[in-house]
């Protein structure tokens, strides 16, 4: 029987880096995964292979839309959806086997199969052929992730009524395709086949597309995803979704009460994430999940065992690969008796639409809910050379600030590449920056991070140069 310092159930984002953290600090490590390749939902079905398709048909559409007024003249543009479908799956493999690397450099044992509790010390490893394993840790960390969450009425058959793992993997263009849910998912995977030519309705309940982000967020991206073609029918109640062989129907309810009936090739239900935690036997090692399905951890990520620890999207918080990520070091770093910290409120948020949506710290909503004093300033896109240059005008940089001390409390942008902007207001943020602090920086010319520049300037005195 193998016994380590620590064994880690779930490889990914949480799981591995941590388990390379651990190892880094001298602890014997075991890291134990499910699926044949490492890396769990973020590099298997999740953030890479999104992205992977988001920049294909961001590619496809600029050569239809756009390559012709920039002087490129294409005859024939085709979207080949194997070929992108082939591309991503290559993308991913490569990921996955540098994970793979990282732990045969770190030597960190590897083992393959479901983990499930025996006790508070030991695990069993049931690997695909049936064969199994005990191995017993001094501590033990839960990485198990996620999986998609419905509701009733809108079961996922895996054929046309399909979750983000199935949309990734269509070997067809969709003509029309009903999206419930207008979160994160739906719009970047809408995005994808949005841009391929696929009609999007998207079904969302909440009265605007992104609702837990600052509202002027939602607006600005409506207007841009309608542009593109997007149809949306907010403050919708689904009711069912029927697999009629070559088609789905949805029945919604309206704010009016009134029945609607939607008719797709397919139906993408993105209606949030649960966490995991199916065959790993909790009870063995005196756990349980609470309501939500979660294991409750305390403030240094312990759970009611104090041995057993849990990270990721399995435990509270927000289902992001970075912040798995953080969580998985704190622990490596805490079960080495060092003193790690992580700041909840400055966890970036993304979604990669075009123009992308990125975010930190407060929103306007929670602020005023507070009752703290703030001050807002804002920079439209347009305004910038690097926007016109680009033809990428679309868009806004918004900045609250403290009314009385002026320290930046949020940041929320809808711009080109946000999702590498919003870099700059973690950074000032982390370090309690005023918004004068970012307005007094010199910022290149032309570049899109003048907008935060600008915004700052305009939440410091109203008095941004370009507008
Ligand atoms: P997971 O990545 O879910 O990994 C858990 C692993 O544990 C899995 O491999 C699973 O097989 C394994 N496991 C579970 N139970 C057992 C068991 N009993 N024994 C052995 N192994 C087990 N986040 C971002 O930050 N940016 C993005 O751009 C982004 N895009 C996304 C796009 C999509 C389509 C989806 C679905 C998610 C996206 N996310 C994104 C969210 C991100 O994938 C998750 O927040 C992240 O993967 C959570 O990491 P984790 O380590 O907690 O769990
Ligand atoms: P989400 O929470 O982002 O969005 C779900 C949406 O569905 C919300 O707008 C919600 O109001 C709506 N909704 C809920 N119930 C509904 C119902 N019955 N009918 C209609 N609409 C309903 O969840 P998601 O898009 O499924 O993504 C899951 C998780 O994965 C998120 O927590 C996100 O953090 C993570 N993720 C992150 C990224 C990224 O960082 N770029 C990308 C994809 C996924």
């Amino acid at each position: 029987m193998s016994s380590y310092d620590v064994i880690i159930i779930g490889s990914g984002p949480g799981g591995y880096v941590s388990a390379i953290r651990c190892a880094q600090l001298g602890m014997k490590t075991a890291i134990i995964e499910k699926y044949p390749t490492l890396g769990g939902t973020c590099l298997n079905v999740g953030c890479i292979p999104s992205k992977a398709l988001l920049d294909s048909s961001e590619h496809y559409h600029n050569a239809v839309h756009t390559f012709g007024e920039h002087g490129i003249e294409v005859k024939t543009v085709k979207a080949n959806i194997t070929q992108m479908i082939n591309r991503k799956n290559e993308v991913v493999s490569q990921t996955c086997a540098g994970v793979k690397f990282l732990m045969d450099k770190n030597k960190i044992d590897v083992h393959q199969g479901v983990g499930s509790f025996v006790d508070k010390n030991s695990v069993k490893v049931k690997n695909d052929a049936g064969e199994e394993t005990i191995i017993t840790g001094k501590n033990i960390i839960i990485a198990t992730g996620s999986k998609p969450n419905y509701f009733p009425g809108m079961e996922p058959d895996k054929k046309r009524i399909i979750t983000s793992t199935e949309a990734l993997n269509l070997q067809e263009i969709p003509k029309k395709m009903l999206v419930i849910g207008g979160g994160v998912i739906g719009l970047e995977l809408g995005s994808v086949y949005g841009r391929l030519g696929t009609q999007i309705e998207v079904v969302e309940f909440a009265n605007t597309i992104i609702p837990t982000m600052d509202g002027t967020l939602g607006k600005e991206l409506t207007r841009v995803l309608k542009k593109e073609g997007f149809k949306f029918h907010l403050e919708h109640r689904v009711q069912s979704v029927e697999n009629k062989g070559k088609s789905v129907l949805l029945k919604a309810l309206n704010k009016k009460g009134e029945e609607v009936q939607l008719e797709a090739d397919y139906c993408l239900v993105a209606v949030g994430r649960k966490a995991y935690t199916e065959g790993l036997n909790l009870e063995a090692a005196g756990l349980s999940v609470n309501q939500r399905g979660q294991v409750e951890v305390n403030d240094h990520l312990q759970t009611a065992v104090p041995n057993i620890y849990a990270i990721g999207d399995v435990v509270r918080g927000a289902m992001l690969a970075h912040k798995a990520e953080e969580e998985g070091v704190y622990i490596a770093e805490q079960l080495a008796g060092q003193k790690p910290h992580i700041n909840y409120n400055l966890i970036p948020g993304v979604v990669y639409t075009w123009p992308e949506v990125a975010a930190v710290g407060k929103t306007e909503e929670e602020l005023k809910a507070a009752g703290v004093a703030y001050k807002a300033g804002s920079f439209p896109i347009k305004a910038l050379g690097r926007a016109r240059a680009s033809m990428d005008t679309a868009g806004l940089i918004k900045v609250l600030a403290d009314a009385n001390t002026d320290e930046v409390l949020g940041v929320h942008m809808i711009a080109p590449r946000a999702a590498d902007l919003i870099m700059e207001a973690v950074i000032a943020m982390e370090y309690r920056a005023s918004a004068e602090d970012i307005a007094r920086i010199c910022h290149p010319h032309p570049t899109y991070s003048e907008a935060l520049k600008e915004a700052a300037l305009d939440a410091t005195e109203s008095r941004a140069l370009h507008v």
